[in-house]
Order: C-alpha cells, then structure tokens, then sequence
C-alpha cells in the first residue's frame, strides 16, 4: 500500500503538510527531503508516515529523499514541543533546527601528498619532507612541519614526489581523552561533582549548581561531563552559555581538560563551520558541544548532559522571531532525551531557586571561593554625599581607589552597562530629544564613528552640526555617559596607564572576544571599561578592583525583574575582582544606597535578597509563583490597531485563575513606523497558560498590516 508523508517545513506554517511517498524510496520519519511548494522545491523534514487509505484526493509527490543525516526523533519532539509551548508554528523551530543541514557545505581545501616516487637527489631536508608529507597538509604547513623553506617542497611538487590534491575537511572531531586526570578538588567540590554524576548516571533530572564567583562551578560541571562521556562511547554533552566571550573561555578549559576542540555553535561561526558541527553532532562523531541558545536545537544522537552555565542569564531569551528562553527548554530537552541537566550559577534565577527550594531541582552549593581566593569588599559610594566633578562620572573616592590600584601594579575594571558615548542627544537651544525617525527611542551617540545610532532598529546617521528642529548651530550636548565617555574620563585621569573597552561595538566577534580577554588575563591592560559582554564568568588574576559606574541604572523604568536582574549583574560585575592571592574590593556608586539591592550586595547576603524578594512576587502571584504572557499587536495605522486590540480584548476567553491587563500602549509605542499595543496576561501555575493563549489566538483574525506576537514568560516589557 502507498503511503502519505507528512513534511514540516522550515516557515512559519500552521502545521505539516502532507505528501503522497513515491513507490521504493522507503521514507522513515526525521529524513531530510524536498517537496514541492507551489512553484519551488523545499527542505523539509519528515514526521510521520501513515498508510494512504483509498479516496484521499490526490497528493503531490515527494520530490526526493536528500542525502543529508536524517534527525533524531528526539530532535523532532523536541520542535513540535517547543512551538506548542511558545503558541507558534512548528515551522519556525525547525528553521533553527536546520540551520546547520542548510548551510553550505565546507570548501575542499588544497594539501600535498607524496606520490611514492623516490626523489632522484634524496638529502635529508628532502627525505624530511616526503616523511612529514604522510600527514595531507597545506604546503605552507608541510615545510614548517619538516623545517624546510617553501622552495624545497615546491621543488619535489615540480618533480612529481609530491602531488596537490583537493579534499573535503573532515566532519569528524577528536574524540576527548577521557584518561586525562581533572584538577584535584576540594571537599565541597567534589561532593558537588559526586552528587552531578549520580545525576547523570539517572537519566533525566535537573540540579543546580549553585556557587559563588571563582567556586569552580566550571571544574565540577565538566567532571560531571566527564562522567557521561566516560560512561558511554556515543554519549554527547552540551554546554549553553549567555555570550560568546564565554563561550570562547568556556572553549579553551575543555580542549585543555578533555585534550580536543569541542565543536562551537554561535552566531559568530562561519556557515561552513555550523555545517561541520551540524553533521558531526548528527553523526554523533561530535561528543561535545559549546555554544550559545540556538546550540539547544541541533541533532544530537544520544544527548546524556546539558549544562547551562550562568543559567540566570537573561540573554538566554530569544525574543525576535521564534521567542524562546533556552534554559527552559534544556530542560524540556533533558526530559526527551533522557539527560541530565545541570544549571549554573553564582546568582540563579527566582525560577530555578523555586524549583530548589520545591525539591524539583537538586540543590548543590559551594560557598567558597577555591583556594585562598576571597570574595571581594562591596562598598557604596553615595553620590550624593560625593559626587563627581560637573561633566564627570567618575566620584572622587572611586578615582582615589583607582589610583592605588593602579600604583599597586593592579588591574581595574570599570563596569557600565550603557554601549557608546552618550545615551542622549538634546538641542540645548529647542530642547528636542534626538530620536530616531518613526521610532520611540533616543539615539545613542558613539564618538568612535561619529554616529548617532538606534539601538533598537540599527538605523544611524552622522552627528549634525545643527540641530534638525530649530536650526540652532553647535547647540546639540550629550547627555549621560556610556562607555566611551568613561574610556574618555579615565584616560584623562590616568594618561600612562593602558586603557581597553570591551563592548559590542568594540568586540565584534568570537577572536576579538578571545584576544581582550586574553589580553586583560595576561595583565596588559590596567583599566578595562565594559558593558556586560565583560562583567561575566572571567577569571582576571590581577584584576582587584571593580567600579560599578551607575549601579542604579537598571532599577529605572523596573519591570517585575528589575531589583532580580541588577542584583545579579551587579553580583556578578563584582564577583570579578580578588582572584588568586589578592583581595579584591568593588565600589558601587549609587544615589540610592538605602535601596534592598544595594544593601544587599553591600552585605554580601543574596539569601536574604532573594526571600524579600520571593515573598513580593508572591504576594502578587508573579512568576515564579504565577505566569505571565505578553501579547504585542503592531501595525502602520493607529485607528486599525485600536480597533484590533479592541476586539482582541473582547475575545480573550473567560477562564478562572487566568487576568488579562490591557490593551495598553507599549511602552516602545512606535518602531519602525510601527504603533505597538501590549497585552499581560497573568495565570495562576495550574493553568495551562500556552493552551489559553493558542485558544485566544484562534479566535482572532488580524488584518494583513497587522502582527500579532504572543511571548510566554516575557522578558522585555517594552
Ligand atoms: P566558577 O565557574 O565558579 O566561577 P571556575 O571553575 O572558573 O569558577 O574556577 C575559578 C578559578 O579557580 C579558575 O581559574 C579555576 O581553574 C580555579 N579552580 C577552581 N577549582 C580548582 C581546583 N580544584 N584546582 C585548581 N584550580 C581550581
């Protein structure tokens, strides 16, 4: 009997469209093929297979079955869960899902090989090339290899001992060597480690990892990873973590620990290279992965153990396009695949700490740092009792503590959360606010390009010697500081000393990343400016002191996150300073010195932190004891907007213990020519809150202009 496939395509389709299966091409669910789409053939990917029963109208065929590796059923589950739970189609996971299968295939490069022709004058140079050119390698790397010049190896290409051949680089990656002792561990640490390979060896179940900064989450974990590779020879690891700064760092201590490269998944790594790991990690050749969220959605074999390191993180939330948070889904993943899950961090989330607290999660703490490092002295600097000179961001007591720093041949981190020159453009003549066109947001001026930039939308322009309202010449100032401006201040302060930033801006990719962090690790650099690119995860040995430039930055225009978010970036700013033998200090200047947040960073006592601020959110049923859902509608006309979100309200259906708020305007009210309305949606934990909103979305039907994006468990309130 023949049968009918049905094919997920990698688009945002509602569901999997169905394809009759041509007579011997023996489908099997996960296989990669092409179907006709209207006019074009697509990728798509087989998830079921079902007998055609007679009467069916006619179905258009499978064009092929394509040679690429087929994908695991876990890997399937795991798409058609995470776009039930995240109210979209099955289509857009899967878009993640493929990105390696569709990018193009690595380029054959160019090696020598000997042809097994005997030179007709043998020397010894010669005999030590035709001996290293065994090896296939780049002539470059040939006679480097043998000690000889370019000349010798191109004198037996000439005479035929050697041969230029084209090879595909190999998907293969070393296997880790698993006979390679790990560091001697302390008490705690190995109690740690203990407990995470008894979680390993149960299958499925989720721990927390929960240590101060420089405890050695990272040497724990990776026994743990030890462990599930040890335990089985196909057996696959991966590691998540918030930034590729991180995952750089991250990189090198596995090829040190494990003696081979784990494959690398981020943004920043070139198609060919994604294709590699894709295929390898298919094949199961690749055991270990480093990467960043979208790592989560590759085609492991037999995935025994995932890691998400600085689990807190909120840039393991993907808002654009598909939204997802990537250490929930690890955990979804976990449970499909039967792997255990580790989350780290020295500031975890109120959600994983819930689930700790509920005995969900093993809870395992290290509460020292390694060695004879100690925490860092948290100190506040109230600006309004010192402040810093007009025009100036740096008080005077953090400039004094610079300075014996920096006489003590120490490093300084100064830590500011804010990228470019100045937040804010105003026309001193007019007061107008430079924003950008069509756009509810201010322009931020960057004095390394010239340019006044939009965060949100990228859009930029060149400063303007008027100002574009009234006319006015030279009347634009900046306002506020970002980091240049610090980089500026302290290169005032400190004319001799070496002087780095490190923001996005200034680090555009995964070696630049490497080369600054290298960099300030080796101490040649006495004061590093940043943004959080920096502030995480790090170990900078002589890096003693950290000012935190505005720690009340992230307090401003709060959303339910906002003391949570700047407790722990704050936490994790200072957690840098004091490795090693020196004791660290970390100042934060603050105009609110009185607030929970900065008492306790000052006291060093997150646990009480953390209480206070669990018993707020539950006295208001927010996550982690309640959910939440945003709905943003958006579109290019006001009154048709309006009249949606009217109507979308008025549909929202009746279900006890779930709220609906709004619609409100946004607080980002115009992108790109775009108004946008917000919906929250409050749920008690026993609802089904993805079910409700799958059912509210159903019920409406919006206008072609206009879009509606449904956020379960939302992040950005904007
Ligand atoms: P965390 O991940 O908790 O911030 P790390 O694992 O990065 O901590 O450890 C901090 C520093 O201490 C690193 O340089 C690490 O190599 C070192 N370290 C931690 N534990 C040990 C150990 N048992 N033996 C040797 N060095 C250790």
């Amino acid at each position: 009997m023949s049968r009918i496939a049905s094919v997920l395509l990698p688009m945002p389709l509602p569901e999997a469209f169905d394809y009759a299966e041509p007579e011997g091409m023996g489908l099997e669910a996960g296989d990669q093929v092409a179907v006709p789409l209207g006019p074009r053939l697509i990728r798509g990917v087989v998830t079921e297979l079902r007998d055609a029963m007679g009467g069916n109208r006619p179905l258009k065929p499978v064009a092929e079955r394509l040679d690429d590796p087929r994908l695991p059923p876990g890997t399937v589950e795991f798409v058609q869960w995470a776009a039930r739970y995240a109210v979209d189609a099955p289509g857009q996971p899967l878009a993640i899902a493929l990105r390696g299968a569709r990018a193009p295939k690595p380029r054959p490069v160019r090696v020598v090989v000997a042809t097994g022709t005997s030179p007709a004058r043998p020397t010894p140079a010669r005999e030590k090339v035709i001996e290293a050119a065994l090896q296939p390698m780049a002539a470059a790397d040939l006679a480097r290899a043998a000690g000889v010049s370019a000349g010798v190896v191109k004198a037996l290409l000439d005479e035929g001992v050697l041969a230029v051949r084209e090879i595909l680089p190999e998907a293969r990656f070393d296997p880790p060597d698993l006979s390679r002792p790990g560091p001697q561990l302390s008490a705690s640490q190995a109690a740690a480690a203990e407990a995470l390979k008894d979680l390993v060896a149960d299958g499925f179940g989720v721990a927390l990892l929960d240590g101060v900064t420089g405890s050695g989450k990272t040497e724990v974990y990776l026994e743990a990873a030890a462990a599930a590779l040890a335990a089985d020879p196909d057996a696959q690891v991966l590691i998540l973590l918030p930034e590729i700064a991180l995952t750089q760092a991250v990189i090198a201590r596995v090829a040190a620990r494990f003696g081979a490269q784990p494959g690398e998944w981020h943004s920043d790594v070139a198609p060919p290279g994604r294709r590699r790991v894709w295929e390898a990690v298919a094949a199961g050749t690749c055991r270990i992965v480093v990467g960043a969220r979208s790592a989560l959605f590759l085609p492991f074999r037999k995935l025994r153990l995932i890691v998400v390191d600085e689990e807190h993180d909120g840039s393991f939330k993907q808002e654009d396009g598909f939204i997802y948070h990537a250490r929930d889904l690890a955990v979804v993943r976990g449970r499909i695949e039967g792997a255990a899950v580790i989350l780290a961090s020295a500031t975890p989330s109120l959600e994983t700490l819930r689930n700790a607290e509920a005995g969900r999660y093993r809870w395992l703490r290290l509460s020292a740092r390694h060695g004879t490092a100690r925490l860092p002295d948290i100190e506040l600097i109230d600006l309004r009792e010192t402040p810093p000179e007009a025009g100036r961001w740096l008080s005077p007591p953090l400039v004094k503590a610079m300075a014996e720093t920096w006489a003590r041949g120490e490093q300084s981190l100064l830590f500011l959360n804010r990228r470019g020159y100045a937040p804010l453009v105003l026309c001193k003549a007019c007061g107008e606010r430079m924003t950008a066109p069509d756009t509810d947001s201010w322009l931020v001026e960057h004095r390394y390009t010239g340019r006044l930039v939009c965060h949100l939308t990228g859009f930029s322009m060149p400063k303007p010697a008027a100002c574009p309202h009234c006319g006015a010449k030279d009347s634009l100032v900046s306002i506020g500081p970002g980091v240049e401006r610090v980089e500026e201040e302290a290169r005032a302060l400190f004319p001799e000393a070496r002087i780095a930033v490190f923001s996005s801006d200034t680090v555009f990719d995964a070696r630049e990343a490497r080369r600054l962090v290298e960099t300030m690790a080796a101490g040649e650099i006495d004061i590093l400016v940043a943004t959080q690119a920096a502030a995480k995860g790090h170990n900078f040995p002589k890096l003693t002191l950290v000012g935190v430039v505005d720690a009340d930055l992230g307090l401003r225009g709060g959303d339910l996150r906002a003391a949570e978010r700047t407790y722990q970036l704050l936490a994790q700013a200072t957690g840098r300073a004091g490795r090693k033998d020196r004791p660290g200090r970390a100042l934060l200047q603050t105009y609110a010195p009185e607030h929970a947040v900065m008492q306790a960073l000052k006291a060093q006592d997150r646990d009480a932190f953390v209480a206070a601020e669990m018993a707020e959110r539950e006295l208001a049923g927010l996550p982690p004891f309640g959910r939440l859902a945003a709905v943003v509608a958006s579109g290019p006309d006001a009154a048709q907007l309006d009249a949606f979100v009217q109507g979308m309200a008025q549909a929202a259906p009746n279900t006890p213990g779930v709220e609906v708020y709004g619609p409100a305007d946004a607080p980002l009210g115009l992108v790109r020519g775009r108004r946008r309305k917000r919906f929250l949606v409050r749920a008690d934990r026993s609802v089904d809150l993805s079910a409700y909103m799958a059912a509210w979305r159903a019920r409406v039907r919006p206008p072609g202009q206009i879009r509606v994006a449904i956020d379960i468990d939302p992040y950005s309130f904007l």
